[in-house]
């Protein structure tokens, strides 16, 4: 298709040159509402896709190609076989069906220089206005026969201007096939791009320094743009792909590039090192060995402790791998540098869990410590606060949203930060800056920041949206664990489970029942899950003490049930939220799963990590209608490994890391081109260029980065603080 040229419109101001600052040019910013072809209500429909302006639209590529073949003779047409054939309309015919209710027909006659052939479409009266006698068209279709004549049925149809060289016309070609969107259709989006395409590609920039390019063999950035539209071949089509997605890669980590060498020029925190005799008293409170992977990151959180440079570390590890015990660890290095660390959990039981399992370590210390959460009474949380706005309190252990608002801490040192509740959306907040009082000269002093989560993070998706973390990964459990035998059990082996189920009990155990709500304030869900409540407690496990936990109880409600659960006033626990994954309970040793296929293999391998905490082997046992299709194999994963980071890789190659880490919440843009299952090779070349071009040109100044920058700020404007590309 010929792109419409718009030859009475100037030429967009030429821009390009480079140190002139970022380019605005008027075609890239035009909202697509005033394109030819489009109007408000198409607009409306464009603006649902995400595209406003001709930027975006150009941005919106085809999801595959239809090959259409060189042009034939009618002469040459073979039975069944996809052809194209250019001819001229001889007639056209157009009638109704028998009666009102059958279909409309359109039967149109067409003829070459070597015979003539029937072309029929159905209930097309929108062709029917615009097929005329004498046009030359070119249509595409697989060709049948009827009567004597060969015929093609609802081809694809093109109009030419019949004043062309045929030989112009003598080639074959890729149809872009375009996401369809309400009554937007492909062949419509495909005319409104390509109405604009070529002028849009003309002036668009190229953010992508030369040496770049040259080094990544890569193509310009309208050149790509121009071949994931309208390629020639569609060999042309991965290069193109993999320069867009080598874009986005490399404009991600330049971002977390240059925020970590920001706060590691603009941020000190206190020094915090470790000598032998308090390594050795700090071991000493714990009843055991410490695993090797939990001494490793001990020395890596140890060593960023000892620098100015504040530690922004993010601790991973399995649920149950010991991370409660690295970041006492660290806690009490704080606190033998008289300095205060605060330990942030998500909701209140597992704050009041973490002060509890603290306790235990620190029977008989002088570590000043507290616990405050929602429920510390009034008069004991205004004299901790007092405490600790005087500087004599060491530890605070404490909900997130109440810590965060309320509390003075004259020489915090440290602050931990348990996300385990989330699934690894770590929350950025936790890097925000704590000046600490009266240090008011030099660079604002901040605290060390140590991130806990149980969501065991792929690499590459580390790499990419915590890449400007350091990180740590716990990797292997605590010996002596028991295990925990995983098992997809079908509707009709759910009799069985359920006696299980009940044999546990009896013998003293406790059971978590989880049935998931789609939508947790979803009326309807809730009465669903508060029946199903019942089922249980009256039907499948009768005489057992029930209990129900649900995100929209209160959290009073919340706490006192959970509380309930772990002093075992409760056998079972039916649960609709997985809010409080952090429980542990080790007498807990069966999980029930109801409908786990609606589970992330990564939120089902974190809920099931409430299980075999104690010293009996656990089960868990998945729900699930059918064994066959893509939800029961994922589910196999999960019976049959319990290496989290395996069944992480598994969920994103399976579902994109959006689905795992809920990045789009994380305020991050998702990747438009690039996919981090299929691109890590590019990843790991867009992190060693970014690494490189901050090395040399940490502010983005010389002219070969101009464009890169202000592609840079209009990507992430507001999302993260470039702070220093000013
Ligand atoms: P996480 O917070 O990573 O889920 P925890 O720190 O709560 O894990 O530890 C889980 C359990 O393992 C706790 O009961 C803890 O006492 C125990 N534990 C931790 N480290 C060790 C170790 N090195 N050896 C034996 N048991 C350990
Ligand atoms: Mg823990």
């Amino acid at each position: 298709m010929a792109s419409v040229g718009n030859p009475g419109q100037q030429r967009p101001e030429n821009v390009s040159q480079a140190g002139t600052g970022p380019i605005r040019s008027s075609i890239l910013e035009r909202p697509v509402q005033f394109l030819r072809g489009v109007g408000p209500h198409r607009a409306k429909i464009l603006a649902e896709m995400g595209i406003q302006t001709v930027a975006d639209l150009v941005m919106y590529f085809p999801f595959r190609f239809e090959e259409q073949p060189r042009p034939q003779t009618i002469e040459s047409l073979r039975l069944d076989e996809p052809a194209t054939v250019i001819g001229r309309v001889e007639s056209v015919k157009s009638r109704r069906g028998c009666g009102r209710f059958g279909p409309s027909v359109l039967n149109v006659i067409l003829r070459d220089g070597t015979g003539r052939m029937r072309v029929t479409w159905f209930n097309a009266d929108y062709l029917s206005d615009r097929i005329q006698r004498g046009q030359v068209l070119r249509v595409f279709g697989k060709v049948g026969v009827e009567g004597d004549l060969g015929q093609l049925t609802n081809p694809k149809v093109e109009w030419l201007d019949s004043d062309d060289d045929p030989a112009d016309w003598d080639f074959g070609r890729l149809v872009p096939i375009y996401r369809a969107c309400g009554h937007l259709a492909s062949g419509q989006i495909a005319r409104i791009v390509a109405s604009v395409l070529d002028e849009a590609v003309a002036v668009i920039s190229e953010p992508l320094p030369a040496w770049l390019l040259r080094r990544r063999e890569l193509p310009s950035r309208g050149t790509a743009i121009t071949a994931m539209h309208r390629p020639q071949t569609l060999e042309e089509i991965a290069p193109a792909r993999r320069r867009l997605a080598y874009e986005e890669l490399l404009l991600m980590q330049l971002a977390v590039t240059l925020r970590r060498g920001w706060a590691a020029r603009n941020l000190q925190a206190p020094p915090l090192p470790t000598s032998e005799k308090v390594n050795l008293r700090i071991r000493r409170r714990f009843p055991f060995a410490l695993t090797e992977s939990q001494n490793r990151v001990i020395r890596e959180i140890v060593a960023d402790l000892a620098r100015t440079r504040p530690m922004t570390r993010l601790l991973q590890g399995d649920v149950g791998s010991g991370k409660t015990v690295v970041a006492l660890y660290a806690a009490l290095v704080t606190v033998a540098n008289h300095r205060q660390c605060a330990i942030l959990a998500p909701t209140e039981v597992l704050a009041s869990q973490h002060h509890a399992s603290i306790e235990k370590y620190l029977a008989g210390s002088r570590v000043r410590r507290c616990l405050l959460t929602g429920r510390t009474a009034k008069a004991a949380r205004r004299q901790a606060l007092d405490a600790i706005a005087r500087g004599e309190m060491d530890l605070v252990v404490g909900t997130q949203a109440l810590l965060e608002t309320t509390i003075c801490f004259p020489s915090l040192g440290l602050v931990i930060v348990d996300e385990q509740h989330k699934f690894g959306v770590i929350q950025r907040a936790t890097l925000k800056n704590t000046p600490l009082a009266g240090e008011t000269t030099g660079p604002p002093a901040v605290p060390h920041y140590l991130v806990m989560t149980a969501t065991p993070i792929p690499r590459t998706l580390s790499m990419t949206v915590f890449g400007d973390l350091d990180v740590s990964v716990i990797d292997k459990l605590p010996p002596g664990r028991q295990p925990i035998t995983t098992r997809m059990i079908t509707p009709r082996q759910e009799p069985d489970a359920w006696s299980a189920v009940r044999r546990r009990i009896a013998s003293g155990d406790q059971a978590y029942v989880v049935y998931p709500l789609v939508e947790e304030s979803d009326a309807l869900d809730l009465k669903a899950a508060t029946a199903e409540v019942d089922r249980v407690a009256h039907e499948l496990l009768p005489g057992t003490r029930v209990g129900l936990l649900h995100g929209r109880m209160k959290k009073h409600e919340k706490a006192t049930v959970m509380q309930d659960f772990i002093e075992h006033r409760l056998d079972v626990l039916v649960s609709t939220t997985v809010i409080e994954v952090g429980v542990d309970v080790p007498n807990a040793t069966i999980m029930v799963v109801q409908h786990a296929e609606r589970y992330g293999l990564s939120a089902l391998h974190q809920l099931r990590g409430r299980v075999g905490r104690g010293s009996k082997p656990s089960a868990c046992l998945l729900m699930s209608e059918g064994r066959g299709g893509l939800a029961a194999r994922r589910l196999k994963v999960l019976c049959q490994t319990t290496d989290g980071f395996k069944i992480a890789e598994e969920d994103l190659a399976l579902r994109g890391p959006g689905e795992l880490l809920g990045t789009r919440q994380h305020g991050f843009p998702e990747f438009l081109v690039a996919n981090l299952v299929e691109d890590v090779d590019l990843l790991m070349k867009a992190r060693d260029d970014a690494a490189r071009i901050v090395r040399e040109d940490a502010g983005l100044r010389r002219p070969h980065h101009v464009v890169l920058k202000a592609e840079l700020r209009r990507k992430f404007r507001d999302k993260i603080a470039l702070i220093d590309v000013g």
